[in-house]
């Protein structure tokens, strides 16, 4: 494993933390239940963050973005997922989602028409990966992508689409000829308003009520070809495999919006539990208090240091995947544990709405679900360790 080329000091990495904590804590505390309460997007945090230049935070500079590593990635997820979860939904839809595969994989002309207005914001890409019948089981996708004349077309249906109400355009992985398996599975660019694409009403859910996920129906819709990212491999599973290599830095960012989540928590519970009197003394002053603090702390710190690992050891440009899934995993369970401990030491008062710790155990669950459960880290990690791949199917 190679450390990142844009290697980071640590006194410009803290330096970029301190300036943002200080910016997302004034521009986004006041509302953040508010997005979840009224399971409302958040377009004016969306749209101040576009203003600033932060959602072309690693866009390379020559296509209008800032240029800044996947370890900057990672602490702008924090610090947003610290003080609103819900926007740092749209901050990894925007650094992590779509507009990296465009400029890994896409063609000079689609970097220069795409990322430039990801960077402004004036696009937002959701991803179709997902479909009823293959959510782990991202090869048994049946959408299709079949050409005639100058264009694809798209016929099947996409689901669990974050963000994809507010989205302009959608990344959409699709089979290509009569393949099955990953051989054939490529992607496509396709814009909101085509012919033939229609979105559902958003879901309701139980954390991260303000960005909900919605499904994609494609019917005969009519793609142009210049907005082909990636065409399916009939004879091998290499277009698949770049596609899903292309999303290891989701992988690392949804880690990181995990540490947010449990650092918020970790600093209520310590503040909670200095303040609140039970006995004749703050309930800080129990060992047992302290020692379920100590244990968020220990936790918190591993989570951190396994994050900035999987962000800084890269491979070919990507996170070593082991250690992203590593990361992912342990932050993933980690922030299930801290943020119920943290509600756990505010008694009562923790199961109420007039806190904000329900609502980061809600928001916690959905990690170990989005961008592979954690079961299938576990499949990958075992993989990666056993040196082969096992094979999941029945007979
Ligand atoms: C908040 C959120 C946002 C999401 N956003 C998007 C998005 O923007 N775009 C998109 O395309 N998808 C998105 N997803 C979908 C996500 O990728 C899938 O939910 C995930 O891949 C699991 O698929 P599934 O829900 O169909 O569960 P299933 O695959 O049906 O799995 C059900 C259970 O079985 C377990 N399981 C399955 N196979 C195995 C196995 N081989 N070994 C052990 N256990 C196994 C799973 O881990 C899980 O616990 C999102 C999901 C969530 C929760």
């Amino acid at each position: 494993m190679k450390m990142d080329q844009q290697a980071v000091s640590a006194a410009e990495l803290d330096e970029f933390r301190a300036t943002l904590r200080k910016f997302v804590t004034d521009a986004f505390a006041a509302k953040a239940a508010h997005w979840d309460e009224k399971e409302e997007f958040p377009q004016e945090n969306r749209a101040l963050l576009a203003r600033l230049g932060y959602l072309g935070l690693v866009i390379p500079e020559q296509y209008g973005g800032s240029g800044l590593s996947i370890l900057h990635a990672t602490v702008f997820l924090e610090e947003v997922a610290r003080v609103c979860f819900n926007t740092a939904l749209i901050c990894q839809l925007a650094v992590n989602g779509p507009s990296r595969a465009i400029e890994i994989l896409g063609s000079e002309e689609q970097k220069q028409r795409f990322l430039p207005k990801c960077a402004s914001g004036e696009y937002m890409f959701g991803i179709g990966i997902s479909e009823p019948g293959a959510g782990s089981a991202v090869t048994d996708l049946v959408t299709s992508a079949v050409p005639d004349g100058d264009h694809f077309v798209l016929n099947g249906q996409k689901v669990f689409c974050t963000g994809g109400h507010w989205a302009t355009h959608v990344l959409v992985f699709a089979r290509f000829g009569k393949t099955s398996g990953a051989n054939g599975i490529g992607a496509l660019l396709v814009e909101k308003g085509t012919p033939g694409f229609e979105v559902s009403k958003p879901d309701r859910k139980m954390g991260g009520r303000g960005v909900a996920e919605v499904e994609l129906f494609f019917d005969n819709c009519r793609v142009p070809k210049e907005d082909l990212l990636v065409v399916g491999d009939e004879k091998s599973t290499k277009s698949f495999r770049l596609l899903m290599n292309s999303f290891g830095p989701e992988r690392v960012g949804n880690a990181a919006m995990c540490l947010g989540v449990a650092q918020a928590a970790l600093e209520q519970a310590v503040s909670y539990t200095q303040q609140r009197p039970q006995f004749g003394r703050p309930i800080c002053e129990f060992q047992g208090i302290q020692w379920k603090i100590a244990d968020m702390s220990t936790q918190i710190h591993a989570a951190r240091l396994m994050i900035h690992h999987a962000a800084t050891h890269l491979e070919n440009g990507f996170p070593n995947p082991l250690a992203a899934a590593h990361a992912k995993l342990y932050a993933n369970e980690m922030v299930q544990r801290v943020t119920n401990e943290a509600l756990q030491v505010h008694g009562h008062y923790g199961y109420t709405r007039d806190f904000p710790l329900e609502r980061m155990v809600r928001d916690s669950r959905g990690f170990a679900l989005g961008g592979g459960t954690v079961e299938i880290l576990r499949n990958t990690i075992a993989s990666l360790v056993y040196g082969r791949s096992f094979n999941q199917r029945r007979g």
